[in-house]
């Protein structure tokens, strides 16, 4: 996957990413670390498209994320916490994405939920509505709705952080078979071996700017205090 951030700069009341300069060519699944707080959300919001920057540009694989209106289509989101509708099947929260957002009638909406439910061994909970399933079932069944507009990039804001680590292993092993599908990923997480085992490139921020960057290695070998310290706080 192509990333390149040219001066992003990020304001709610203050400003809370600096300038940040990243330029990636050859990794397809980049993990950002980080304390909470230091800006990792907003980073990976951005580069969804789903919040523009207050300043700078973007650009993944060579769409501009800011002025692009078509990159959204390229795109999946997984949020922190499922946020499917509650009063929906899983099956139908995918098949109303599918037929409102991409025009796909519904048998064949059907089949695409199906089958992406599938791959996340979803098969016997497809019509179940999500409070009556577990939470890694809600997780897992959100990604589903993520890969079933097809996406080239799918974007992973602390997917496993509403679950407990029994749950949180269940999740985190059906996104490393996703791997398989050859698609680029952008997750955010703190689980370390997750990032060592799935992650090629690692970005470590702090207070809004980038500290740190490299292959997994640095988790191992940090060369800055800040991911040092950081390292011994997450274990
Ligand atoms: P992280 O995901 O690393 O915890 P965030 O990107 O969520 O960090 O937050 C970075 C900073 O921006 C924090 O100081 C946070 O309080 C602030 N922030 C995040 N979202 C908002 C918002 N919608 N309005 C105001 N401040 C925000
Ligand atoms: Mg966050």
């Amino acid at each position: 996957m192509k990333i390149e951030l040219n001066k992003i700069s990020h304001t709610y009341d203050v400003e809370v990413l600096h300038e940040l300069e990243l330029v990636l060519t050859e990794y397809n699944a980049v993990a950002l670390i980080g304390m909470s707080g230091s800006g990792k959300s907003t980073l990976i919001r951005l580069m969804a498209g789903l919040e523009k920057p207050t300043s700078g540009t973007l650009k993944i694989n060579d769409w501009d994320v800011t002025n692009d209106a078509e990159y959204k289509k390229h795109i999946g989101f997984v949020f922190q916490s499922h946020n499917l509708f509650p009063h929906l099947s899983l099956k139908r929260n995918i098949t109303l994405v599918l037929e409102k957002t991409r025009n796909i009638p519904l048998d064949e909406a059907e089949q695409i939920a199906e089958a992406n439910l599938r791959l996340l061994k979803l098969e016997d909970q497809m019509d179940k509505l999500p409070k009556n399933v577990s939470g890694g079932q809600a997780q897992r069944a959100s990604i589903a709705r993520a890969l079933s507009v097809n996406p080239d990039v799918i974007f992973l804001d602390e997917p496993t952080s509403s679950l407990d680590p029994i749950l949180t292993d269940e999740v985190l092993i059906a996104i490393e078979e996703l791997r398989e599908l050859g698609k680029d990923f952008v997750l955010v997480t703190h689980v370390m071996s997750f990032v060592r085992k799935f992650a090629n490139y690692v970005v470590f921020m702090q207070e809004g700017n980038i500290v740190e960057q490299g292959t997994p290695k640095i988790l191992d070998a940090p060369k800055t205090e800040q991911l040092k310290d950081f390292m011994s706080k997450v274990h």
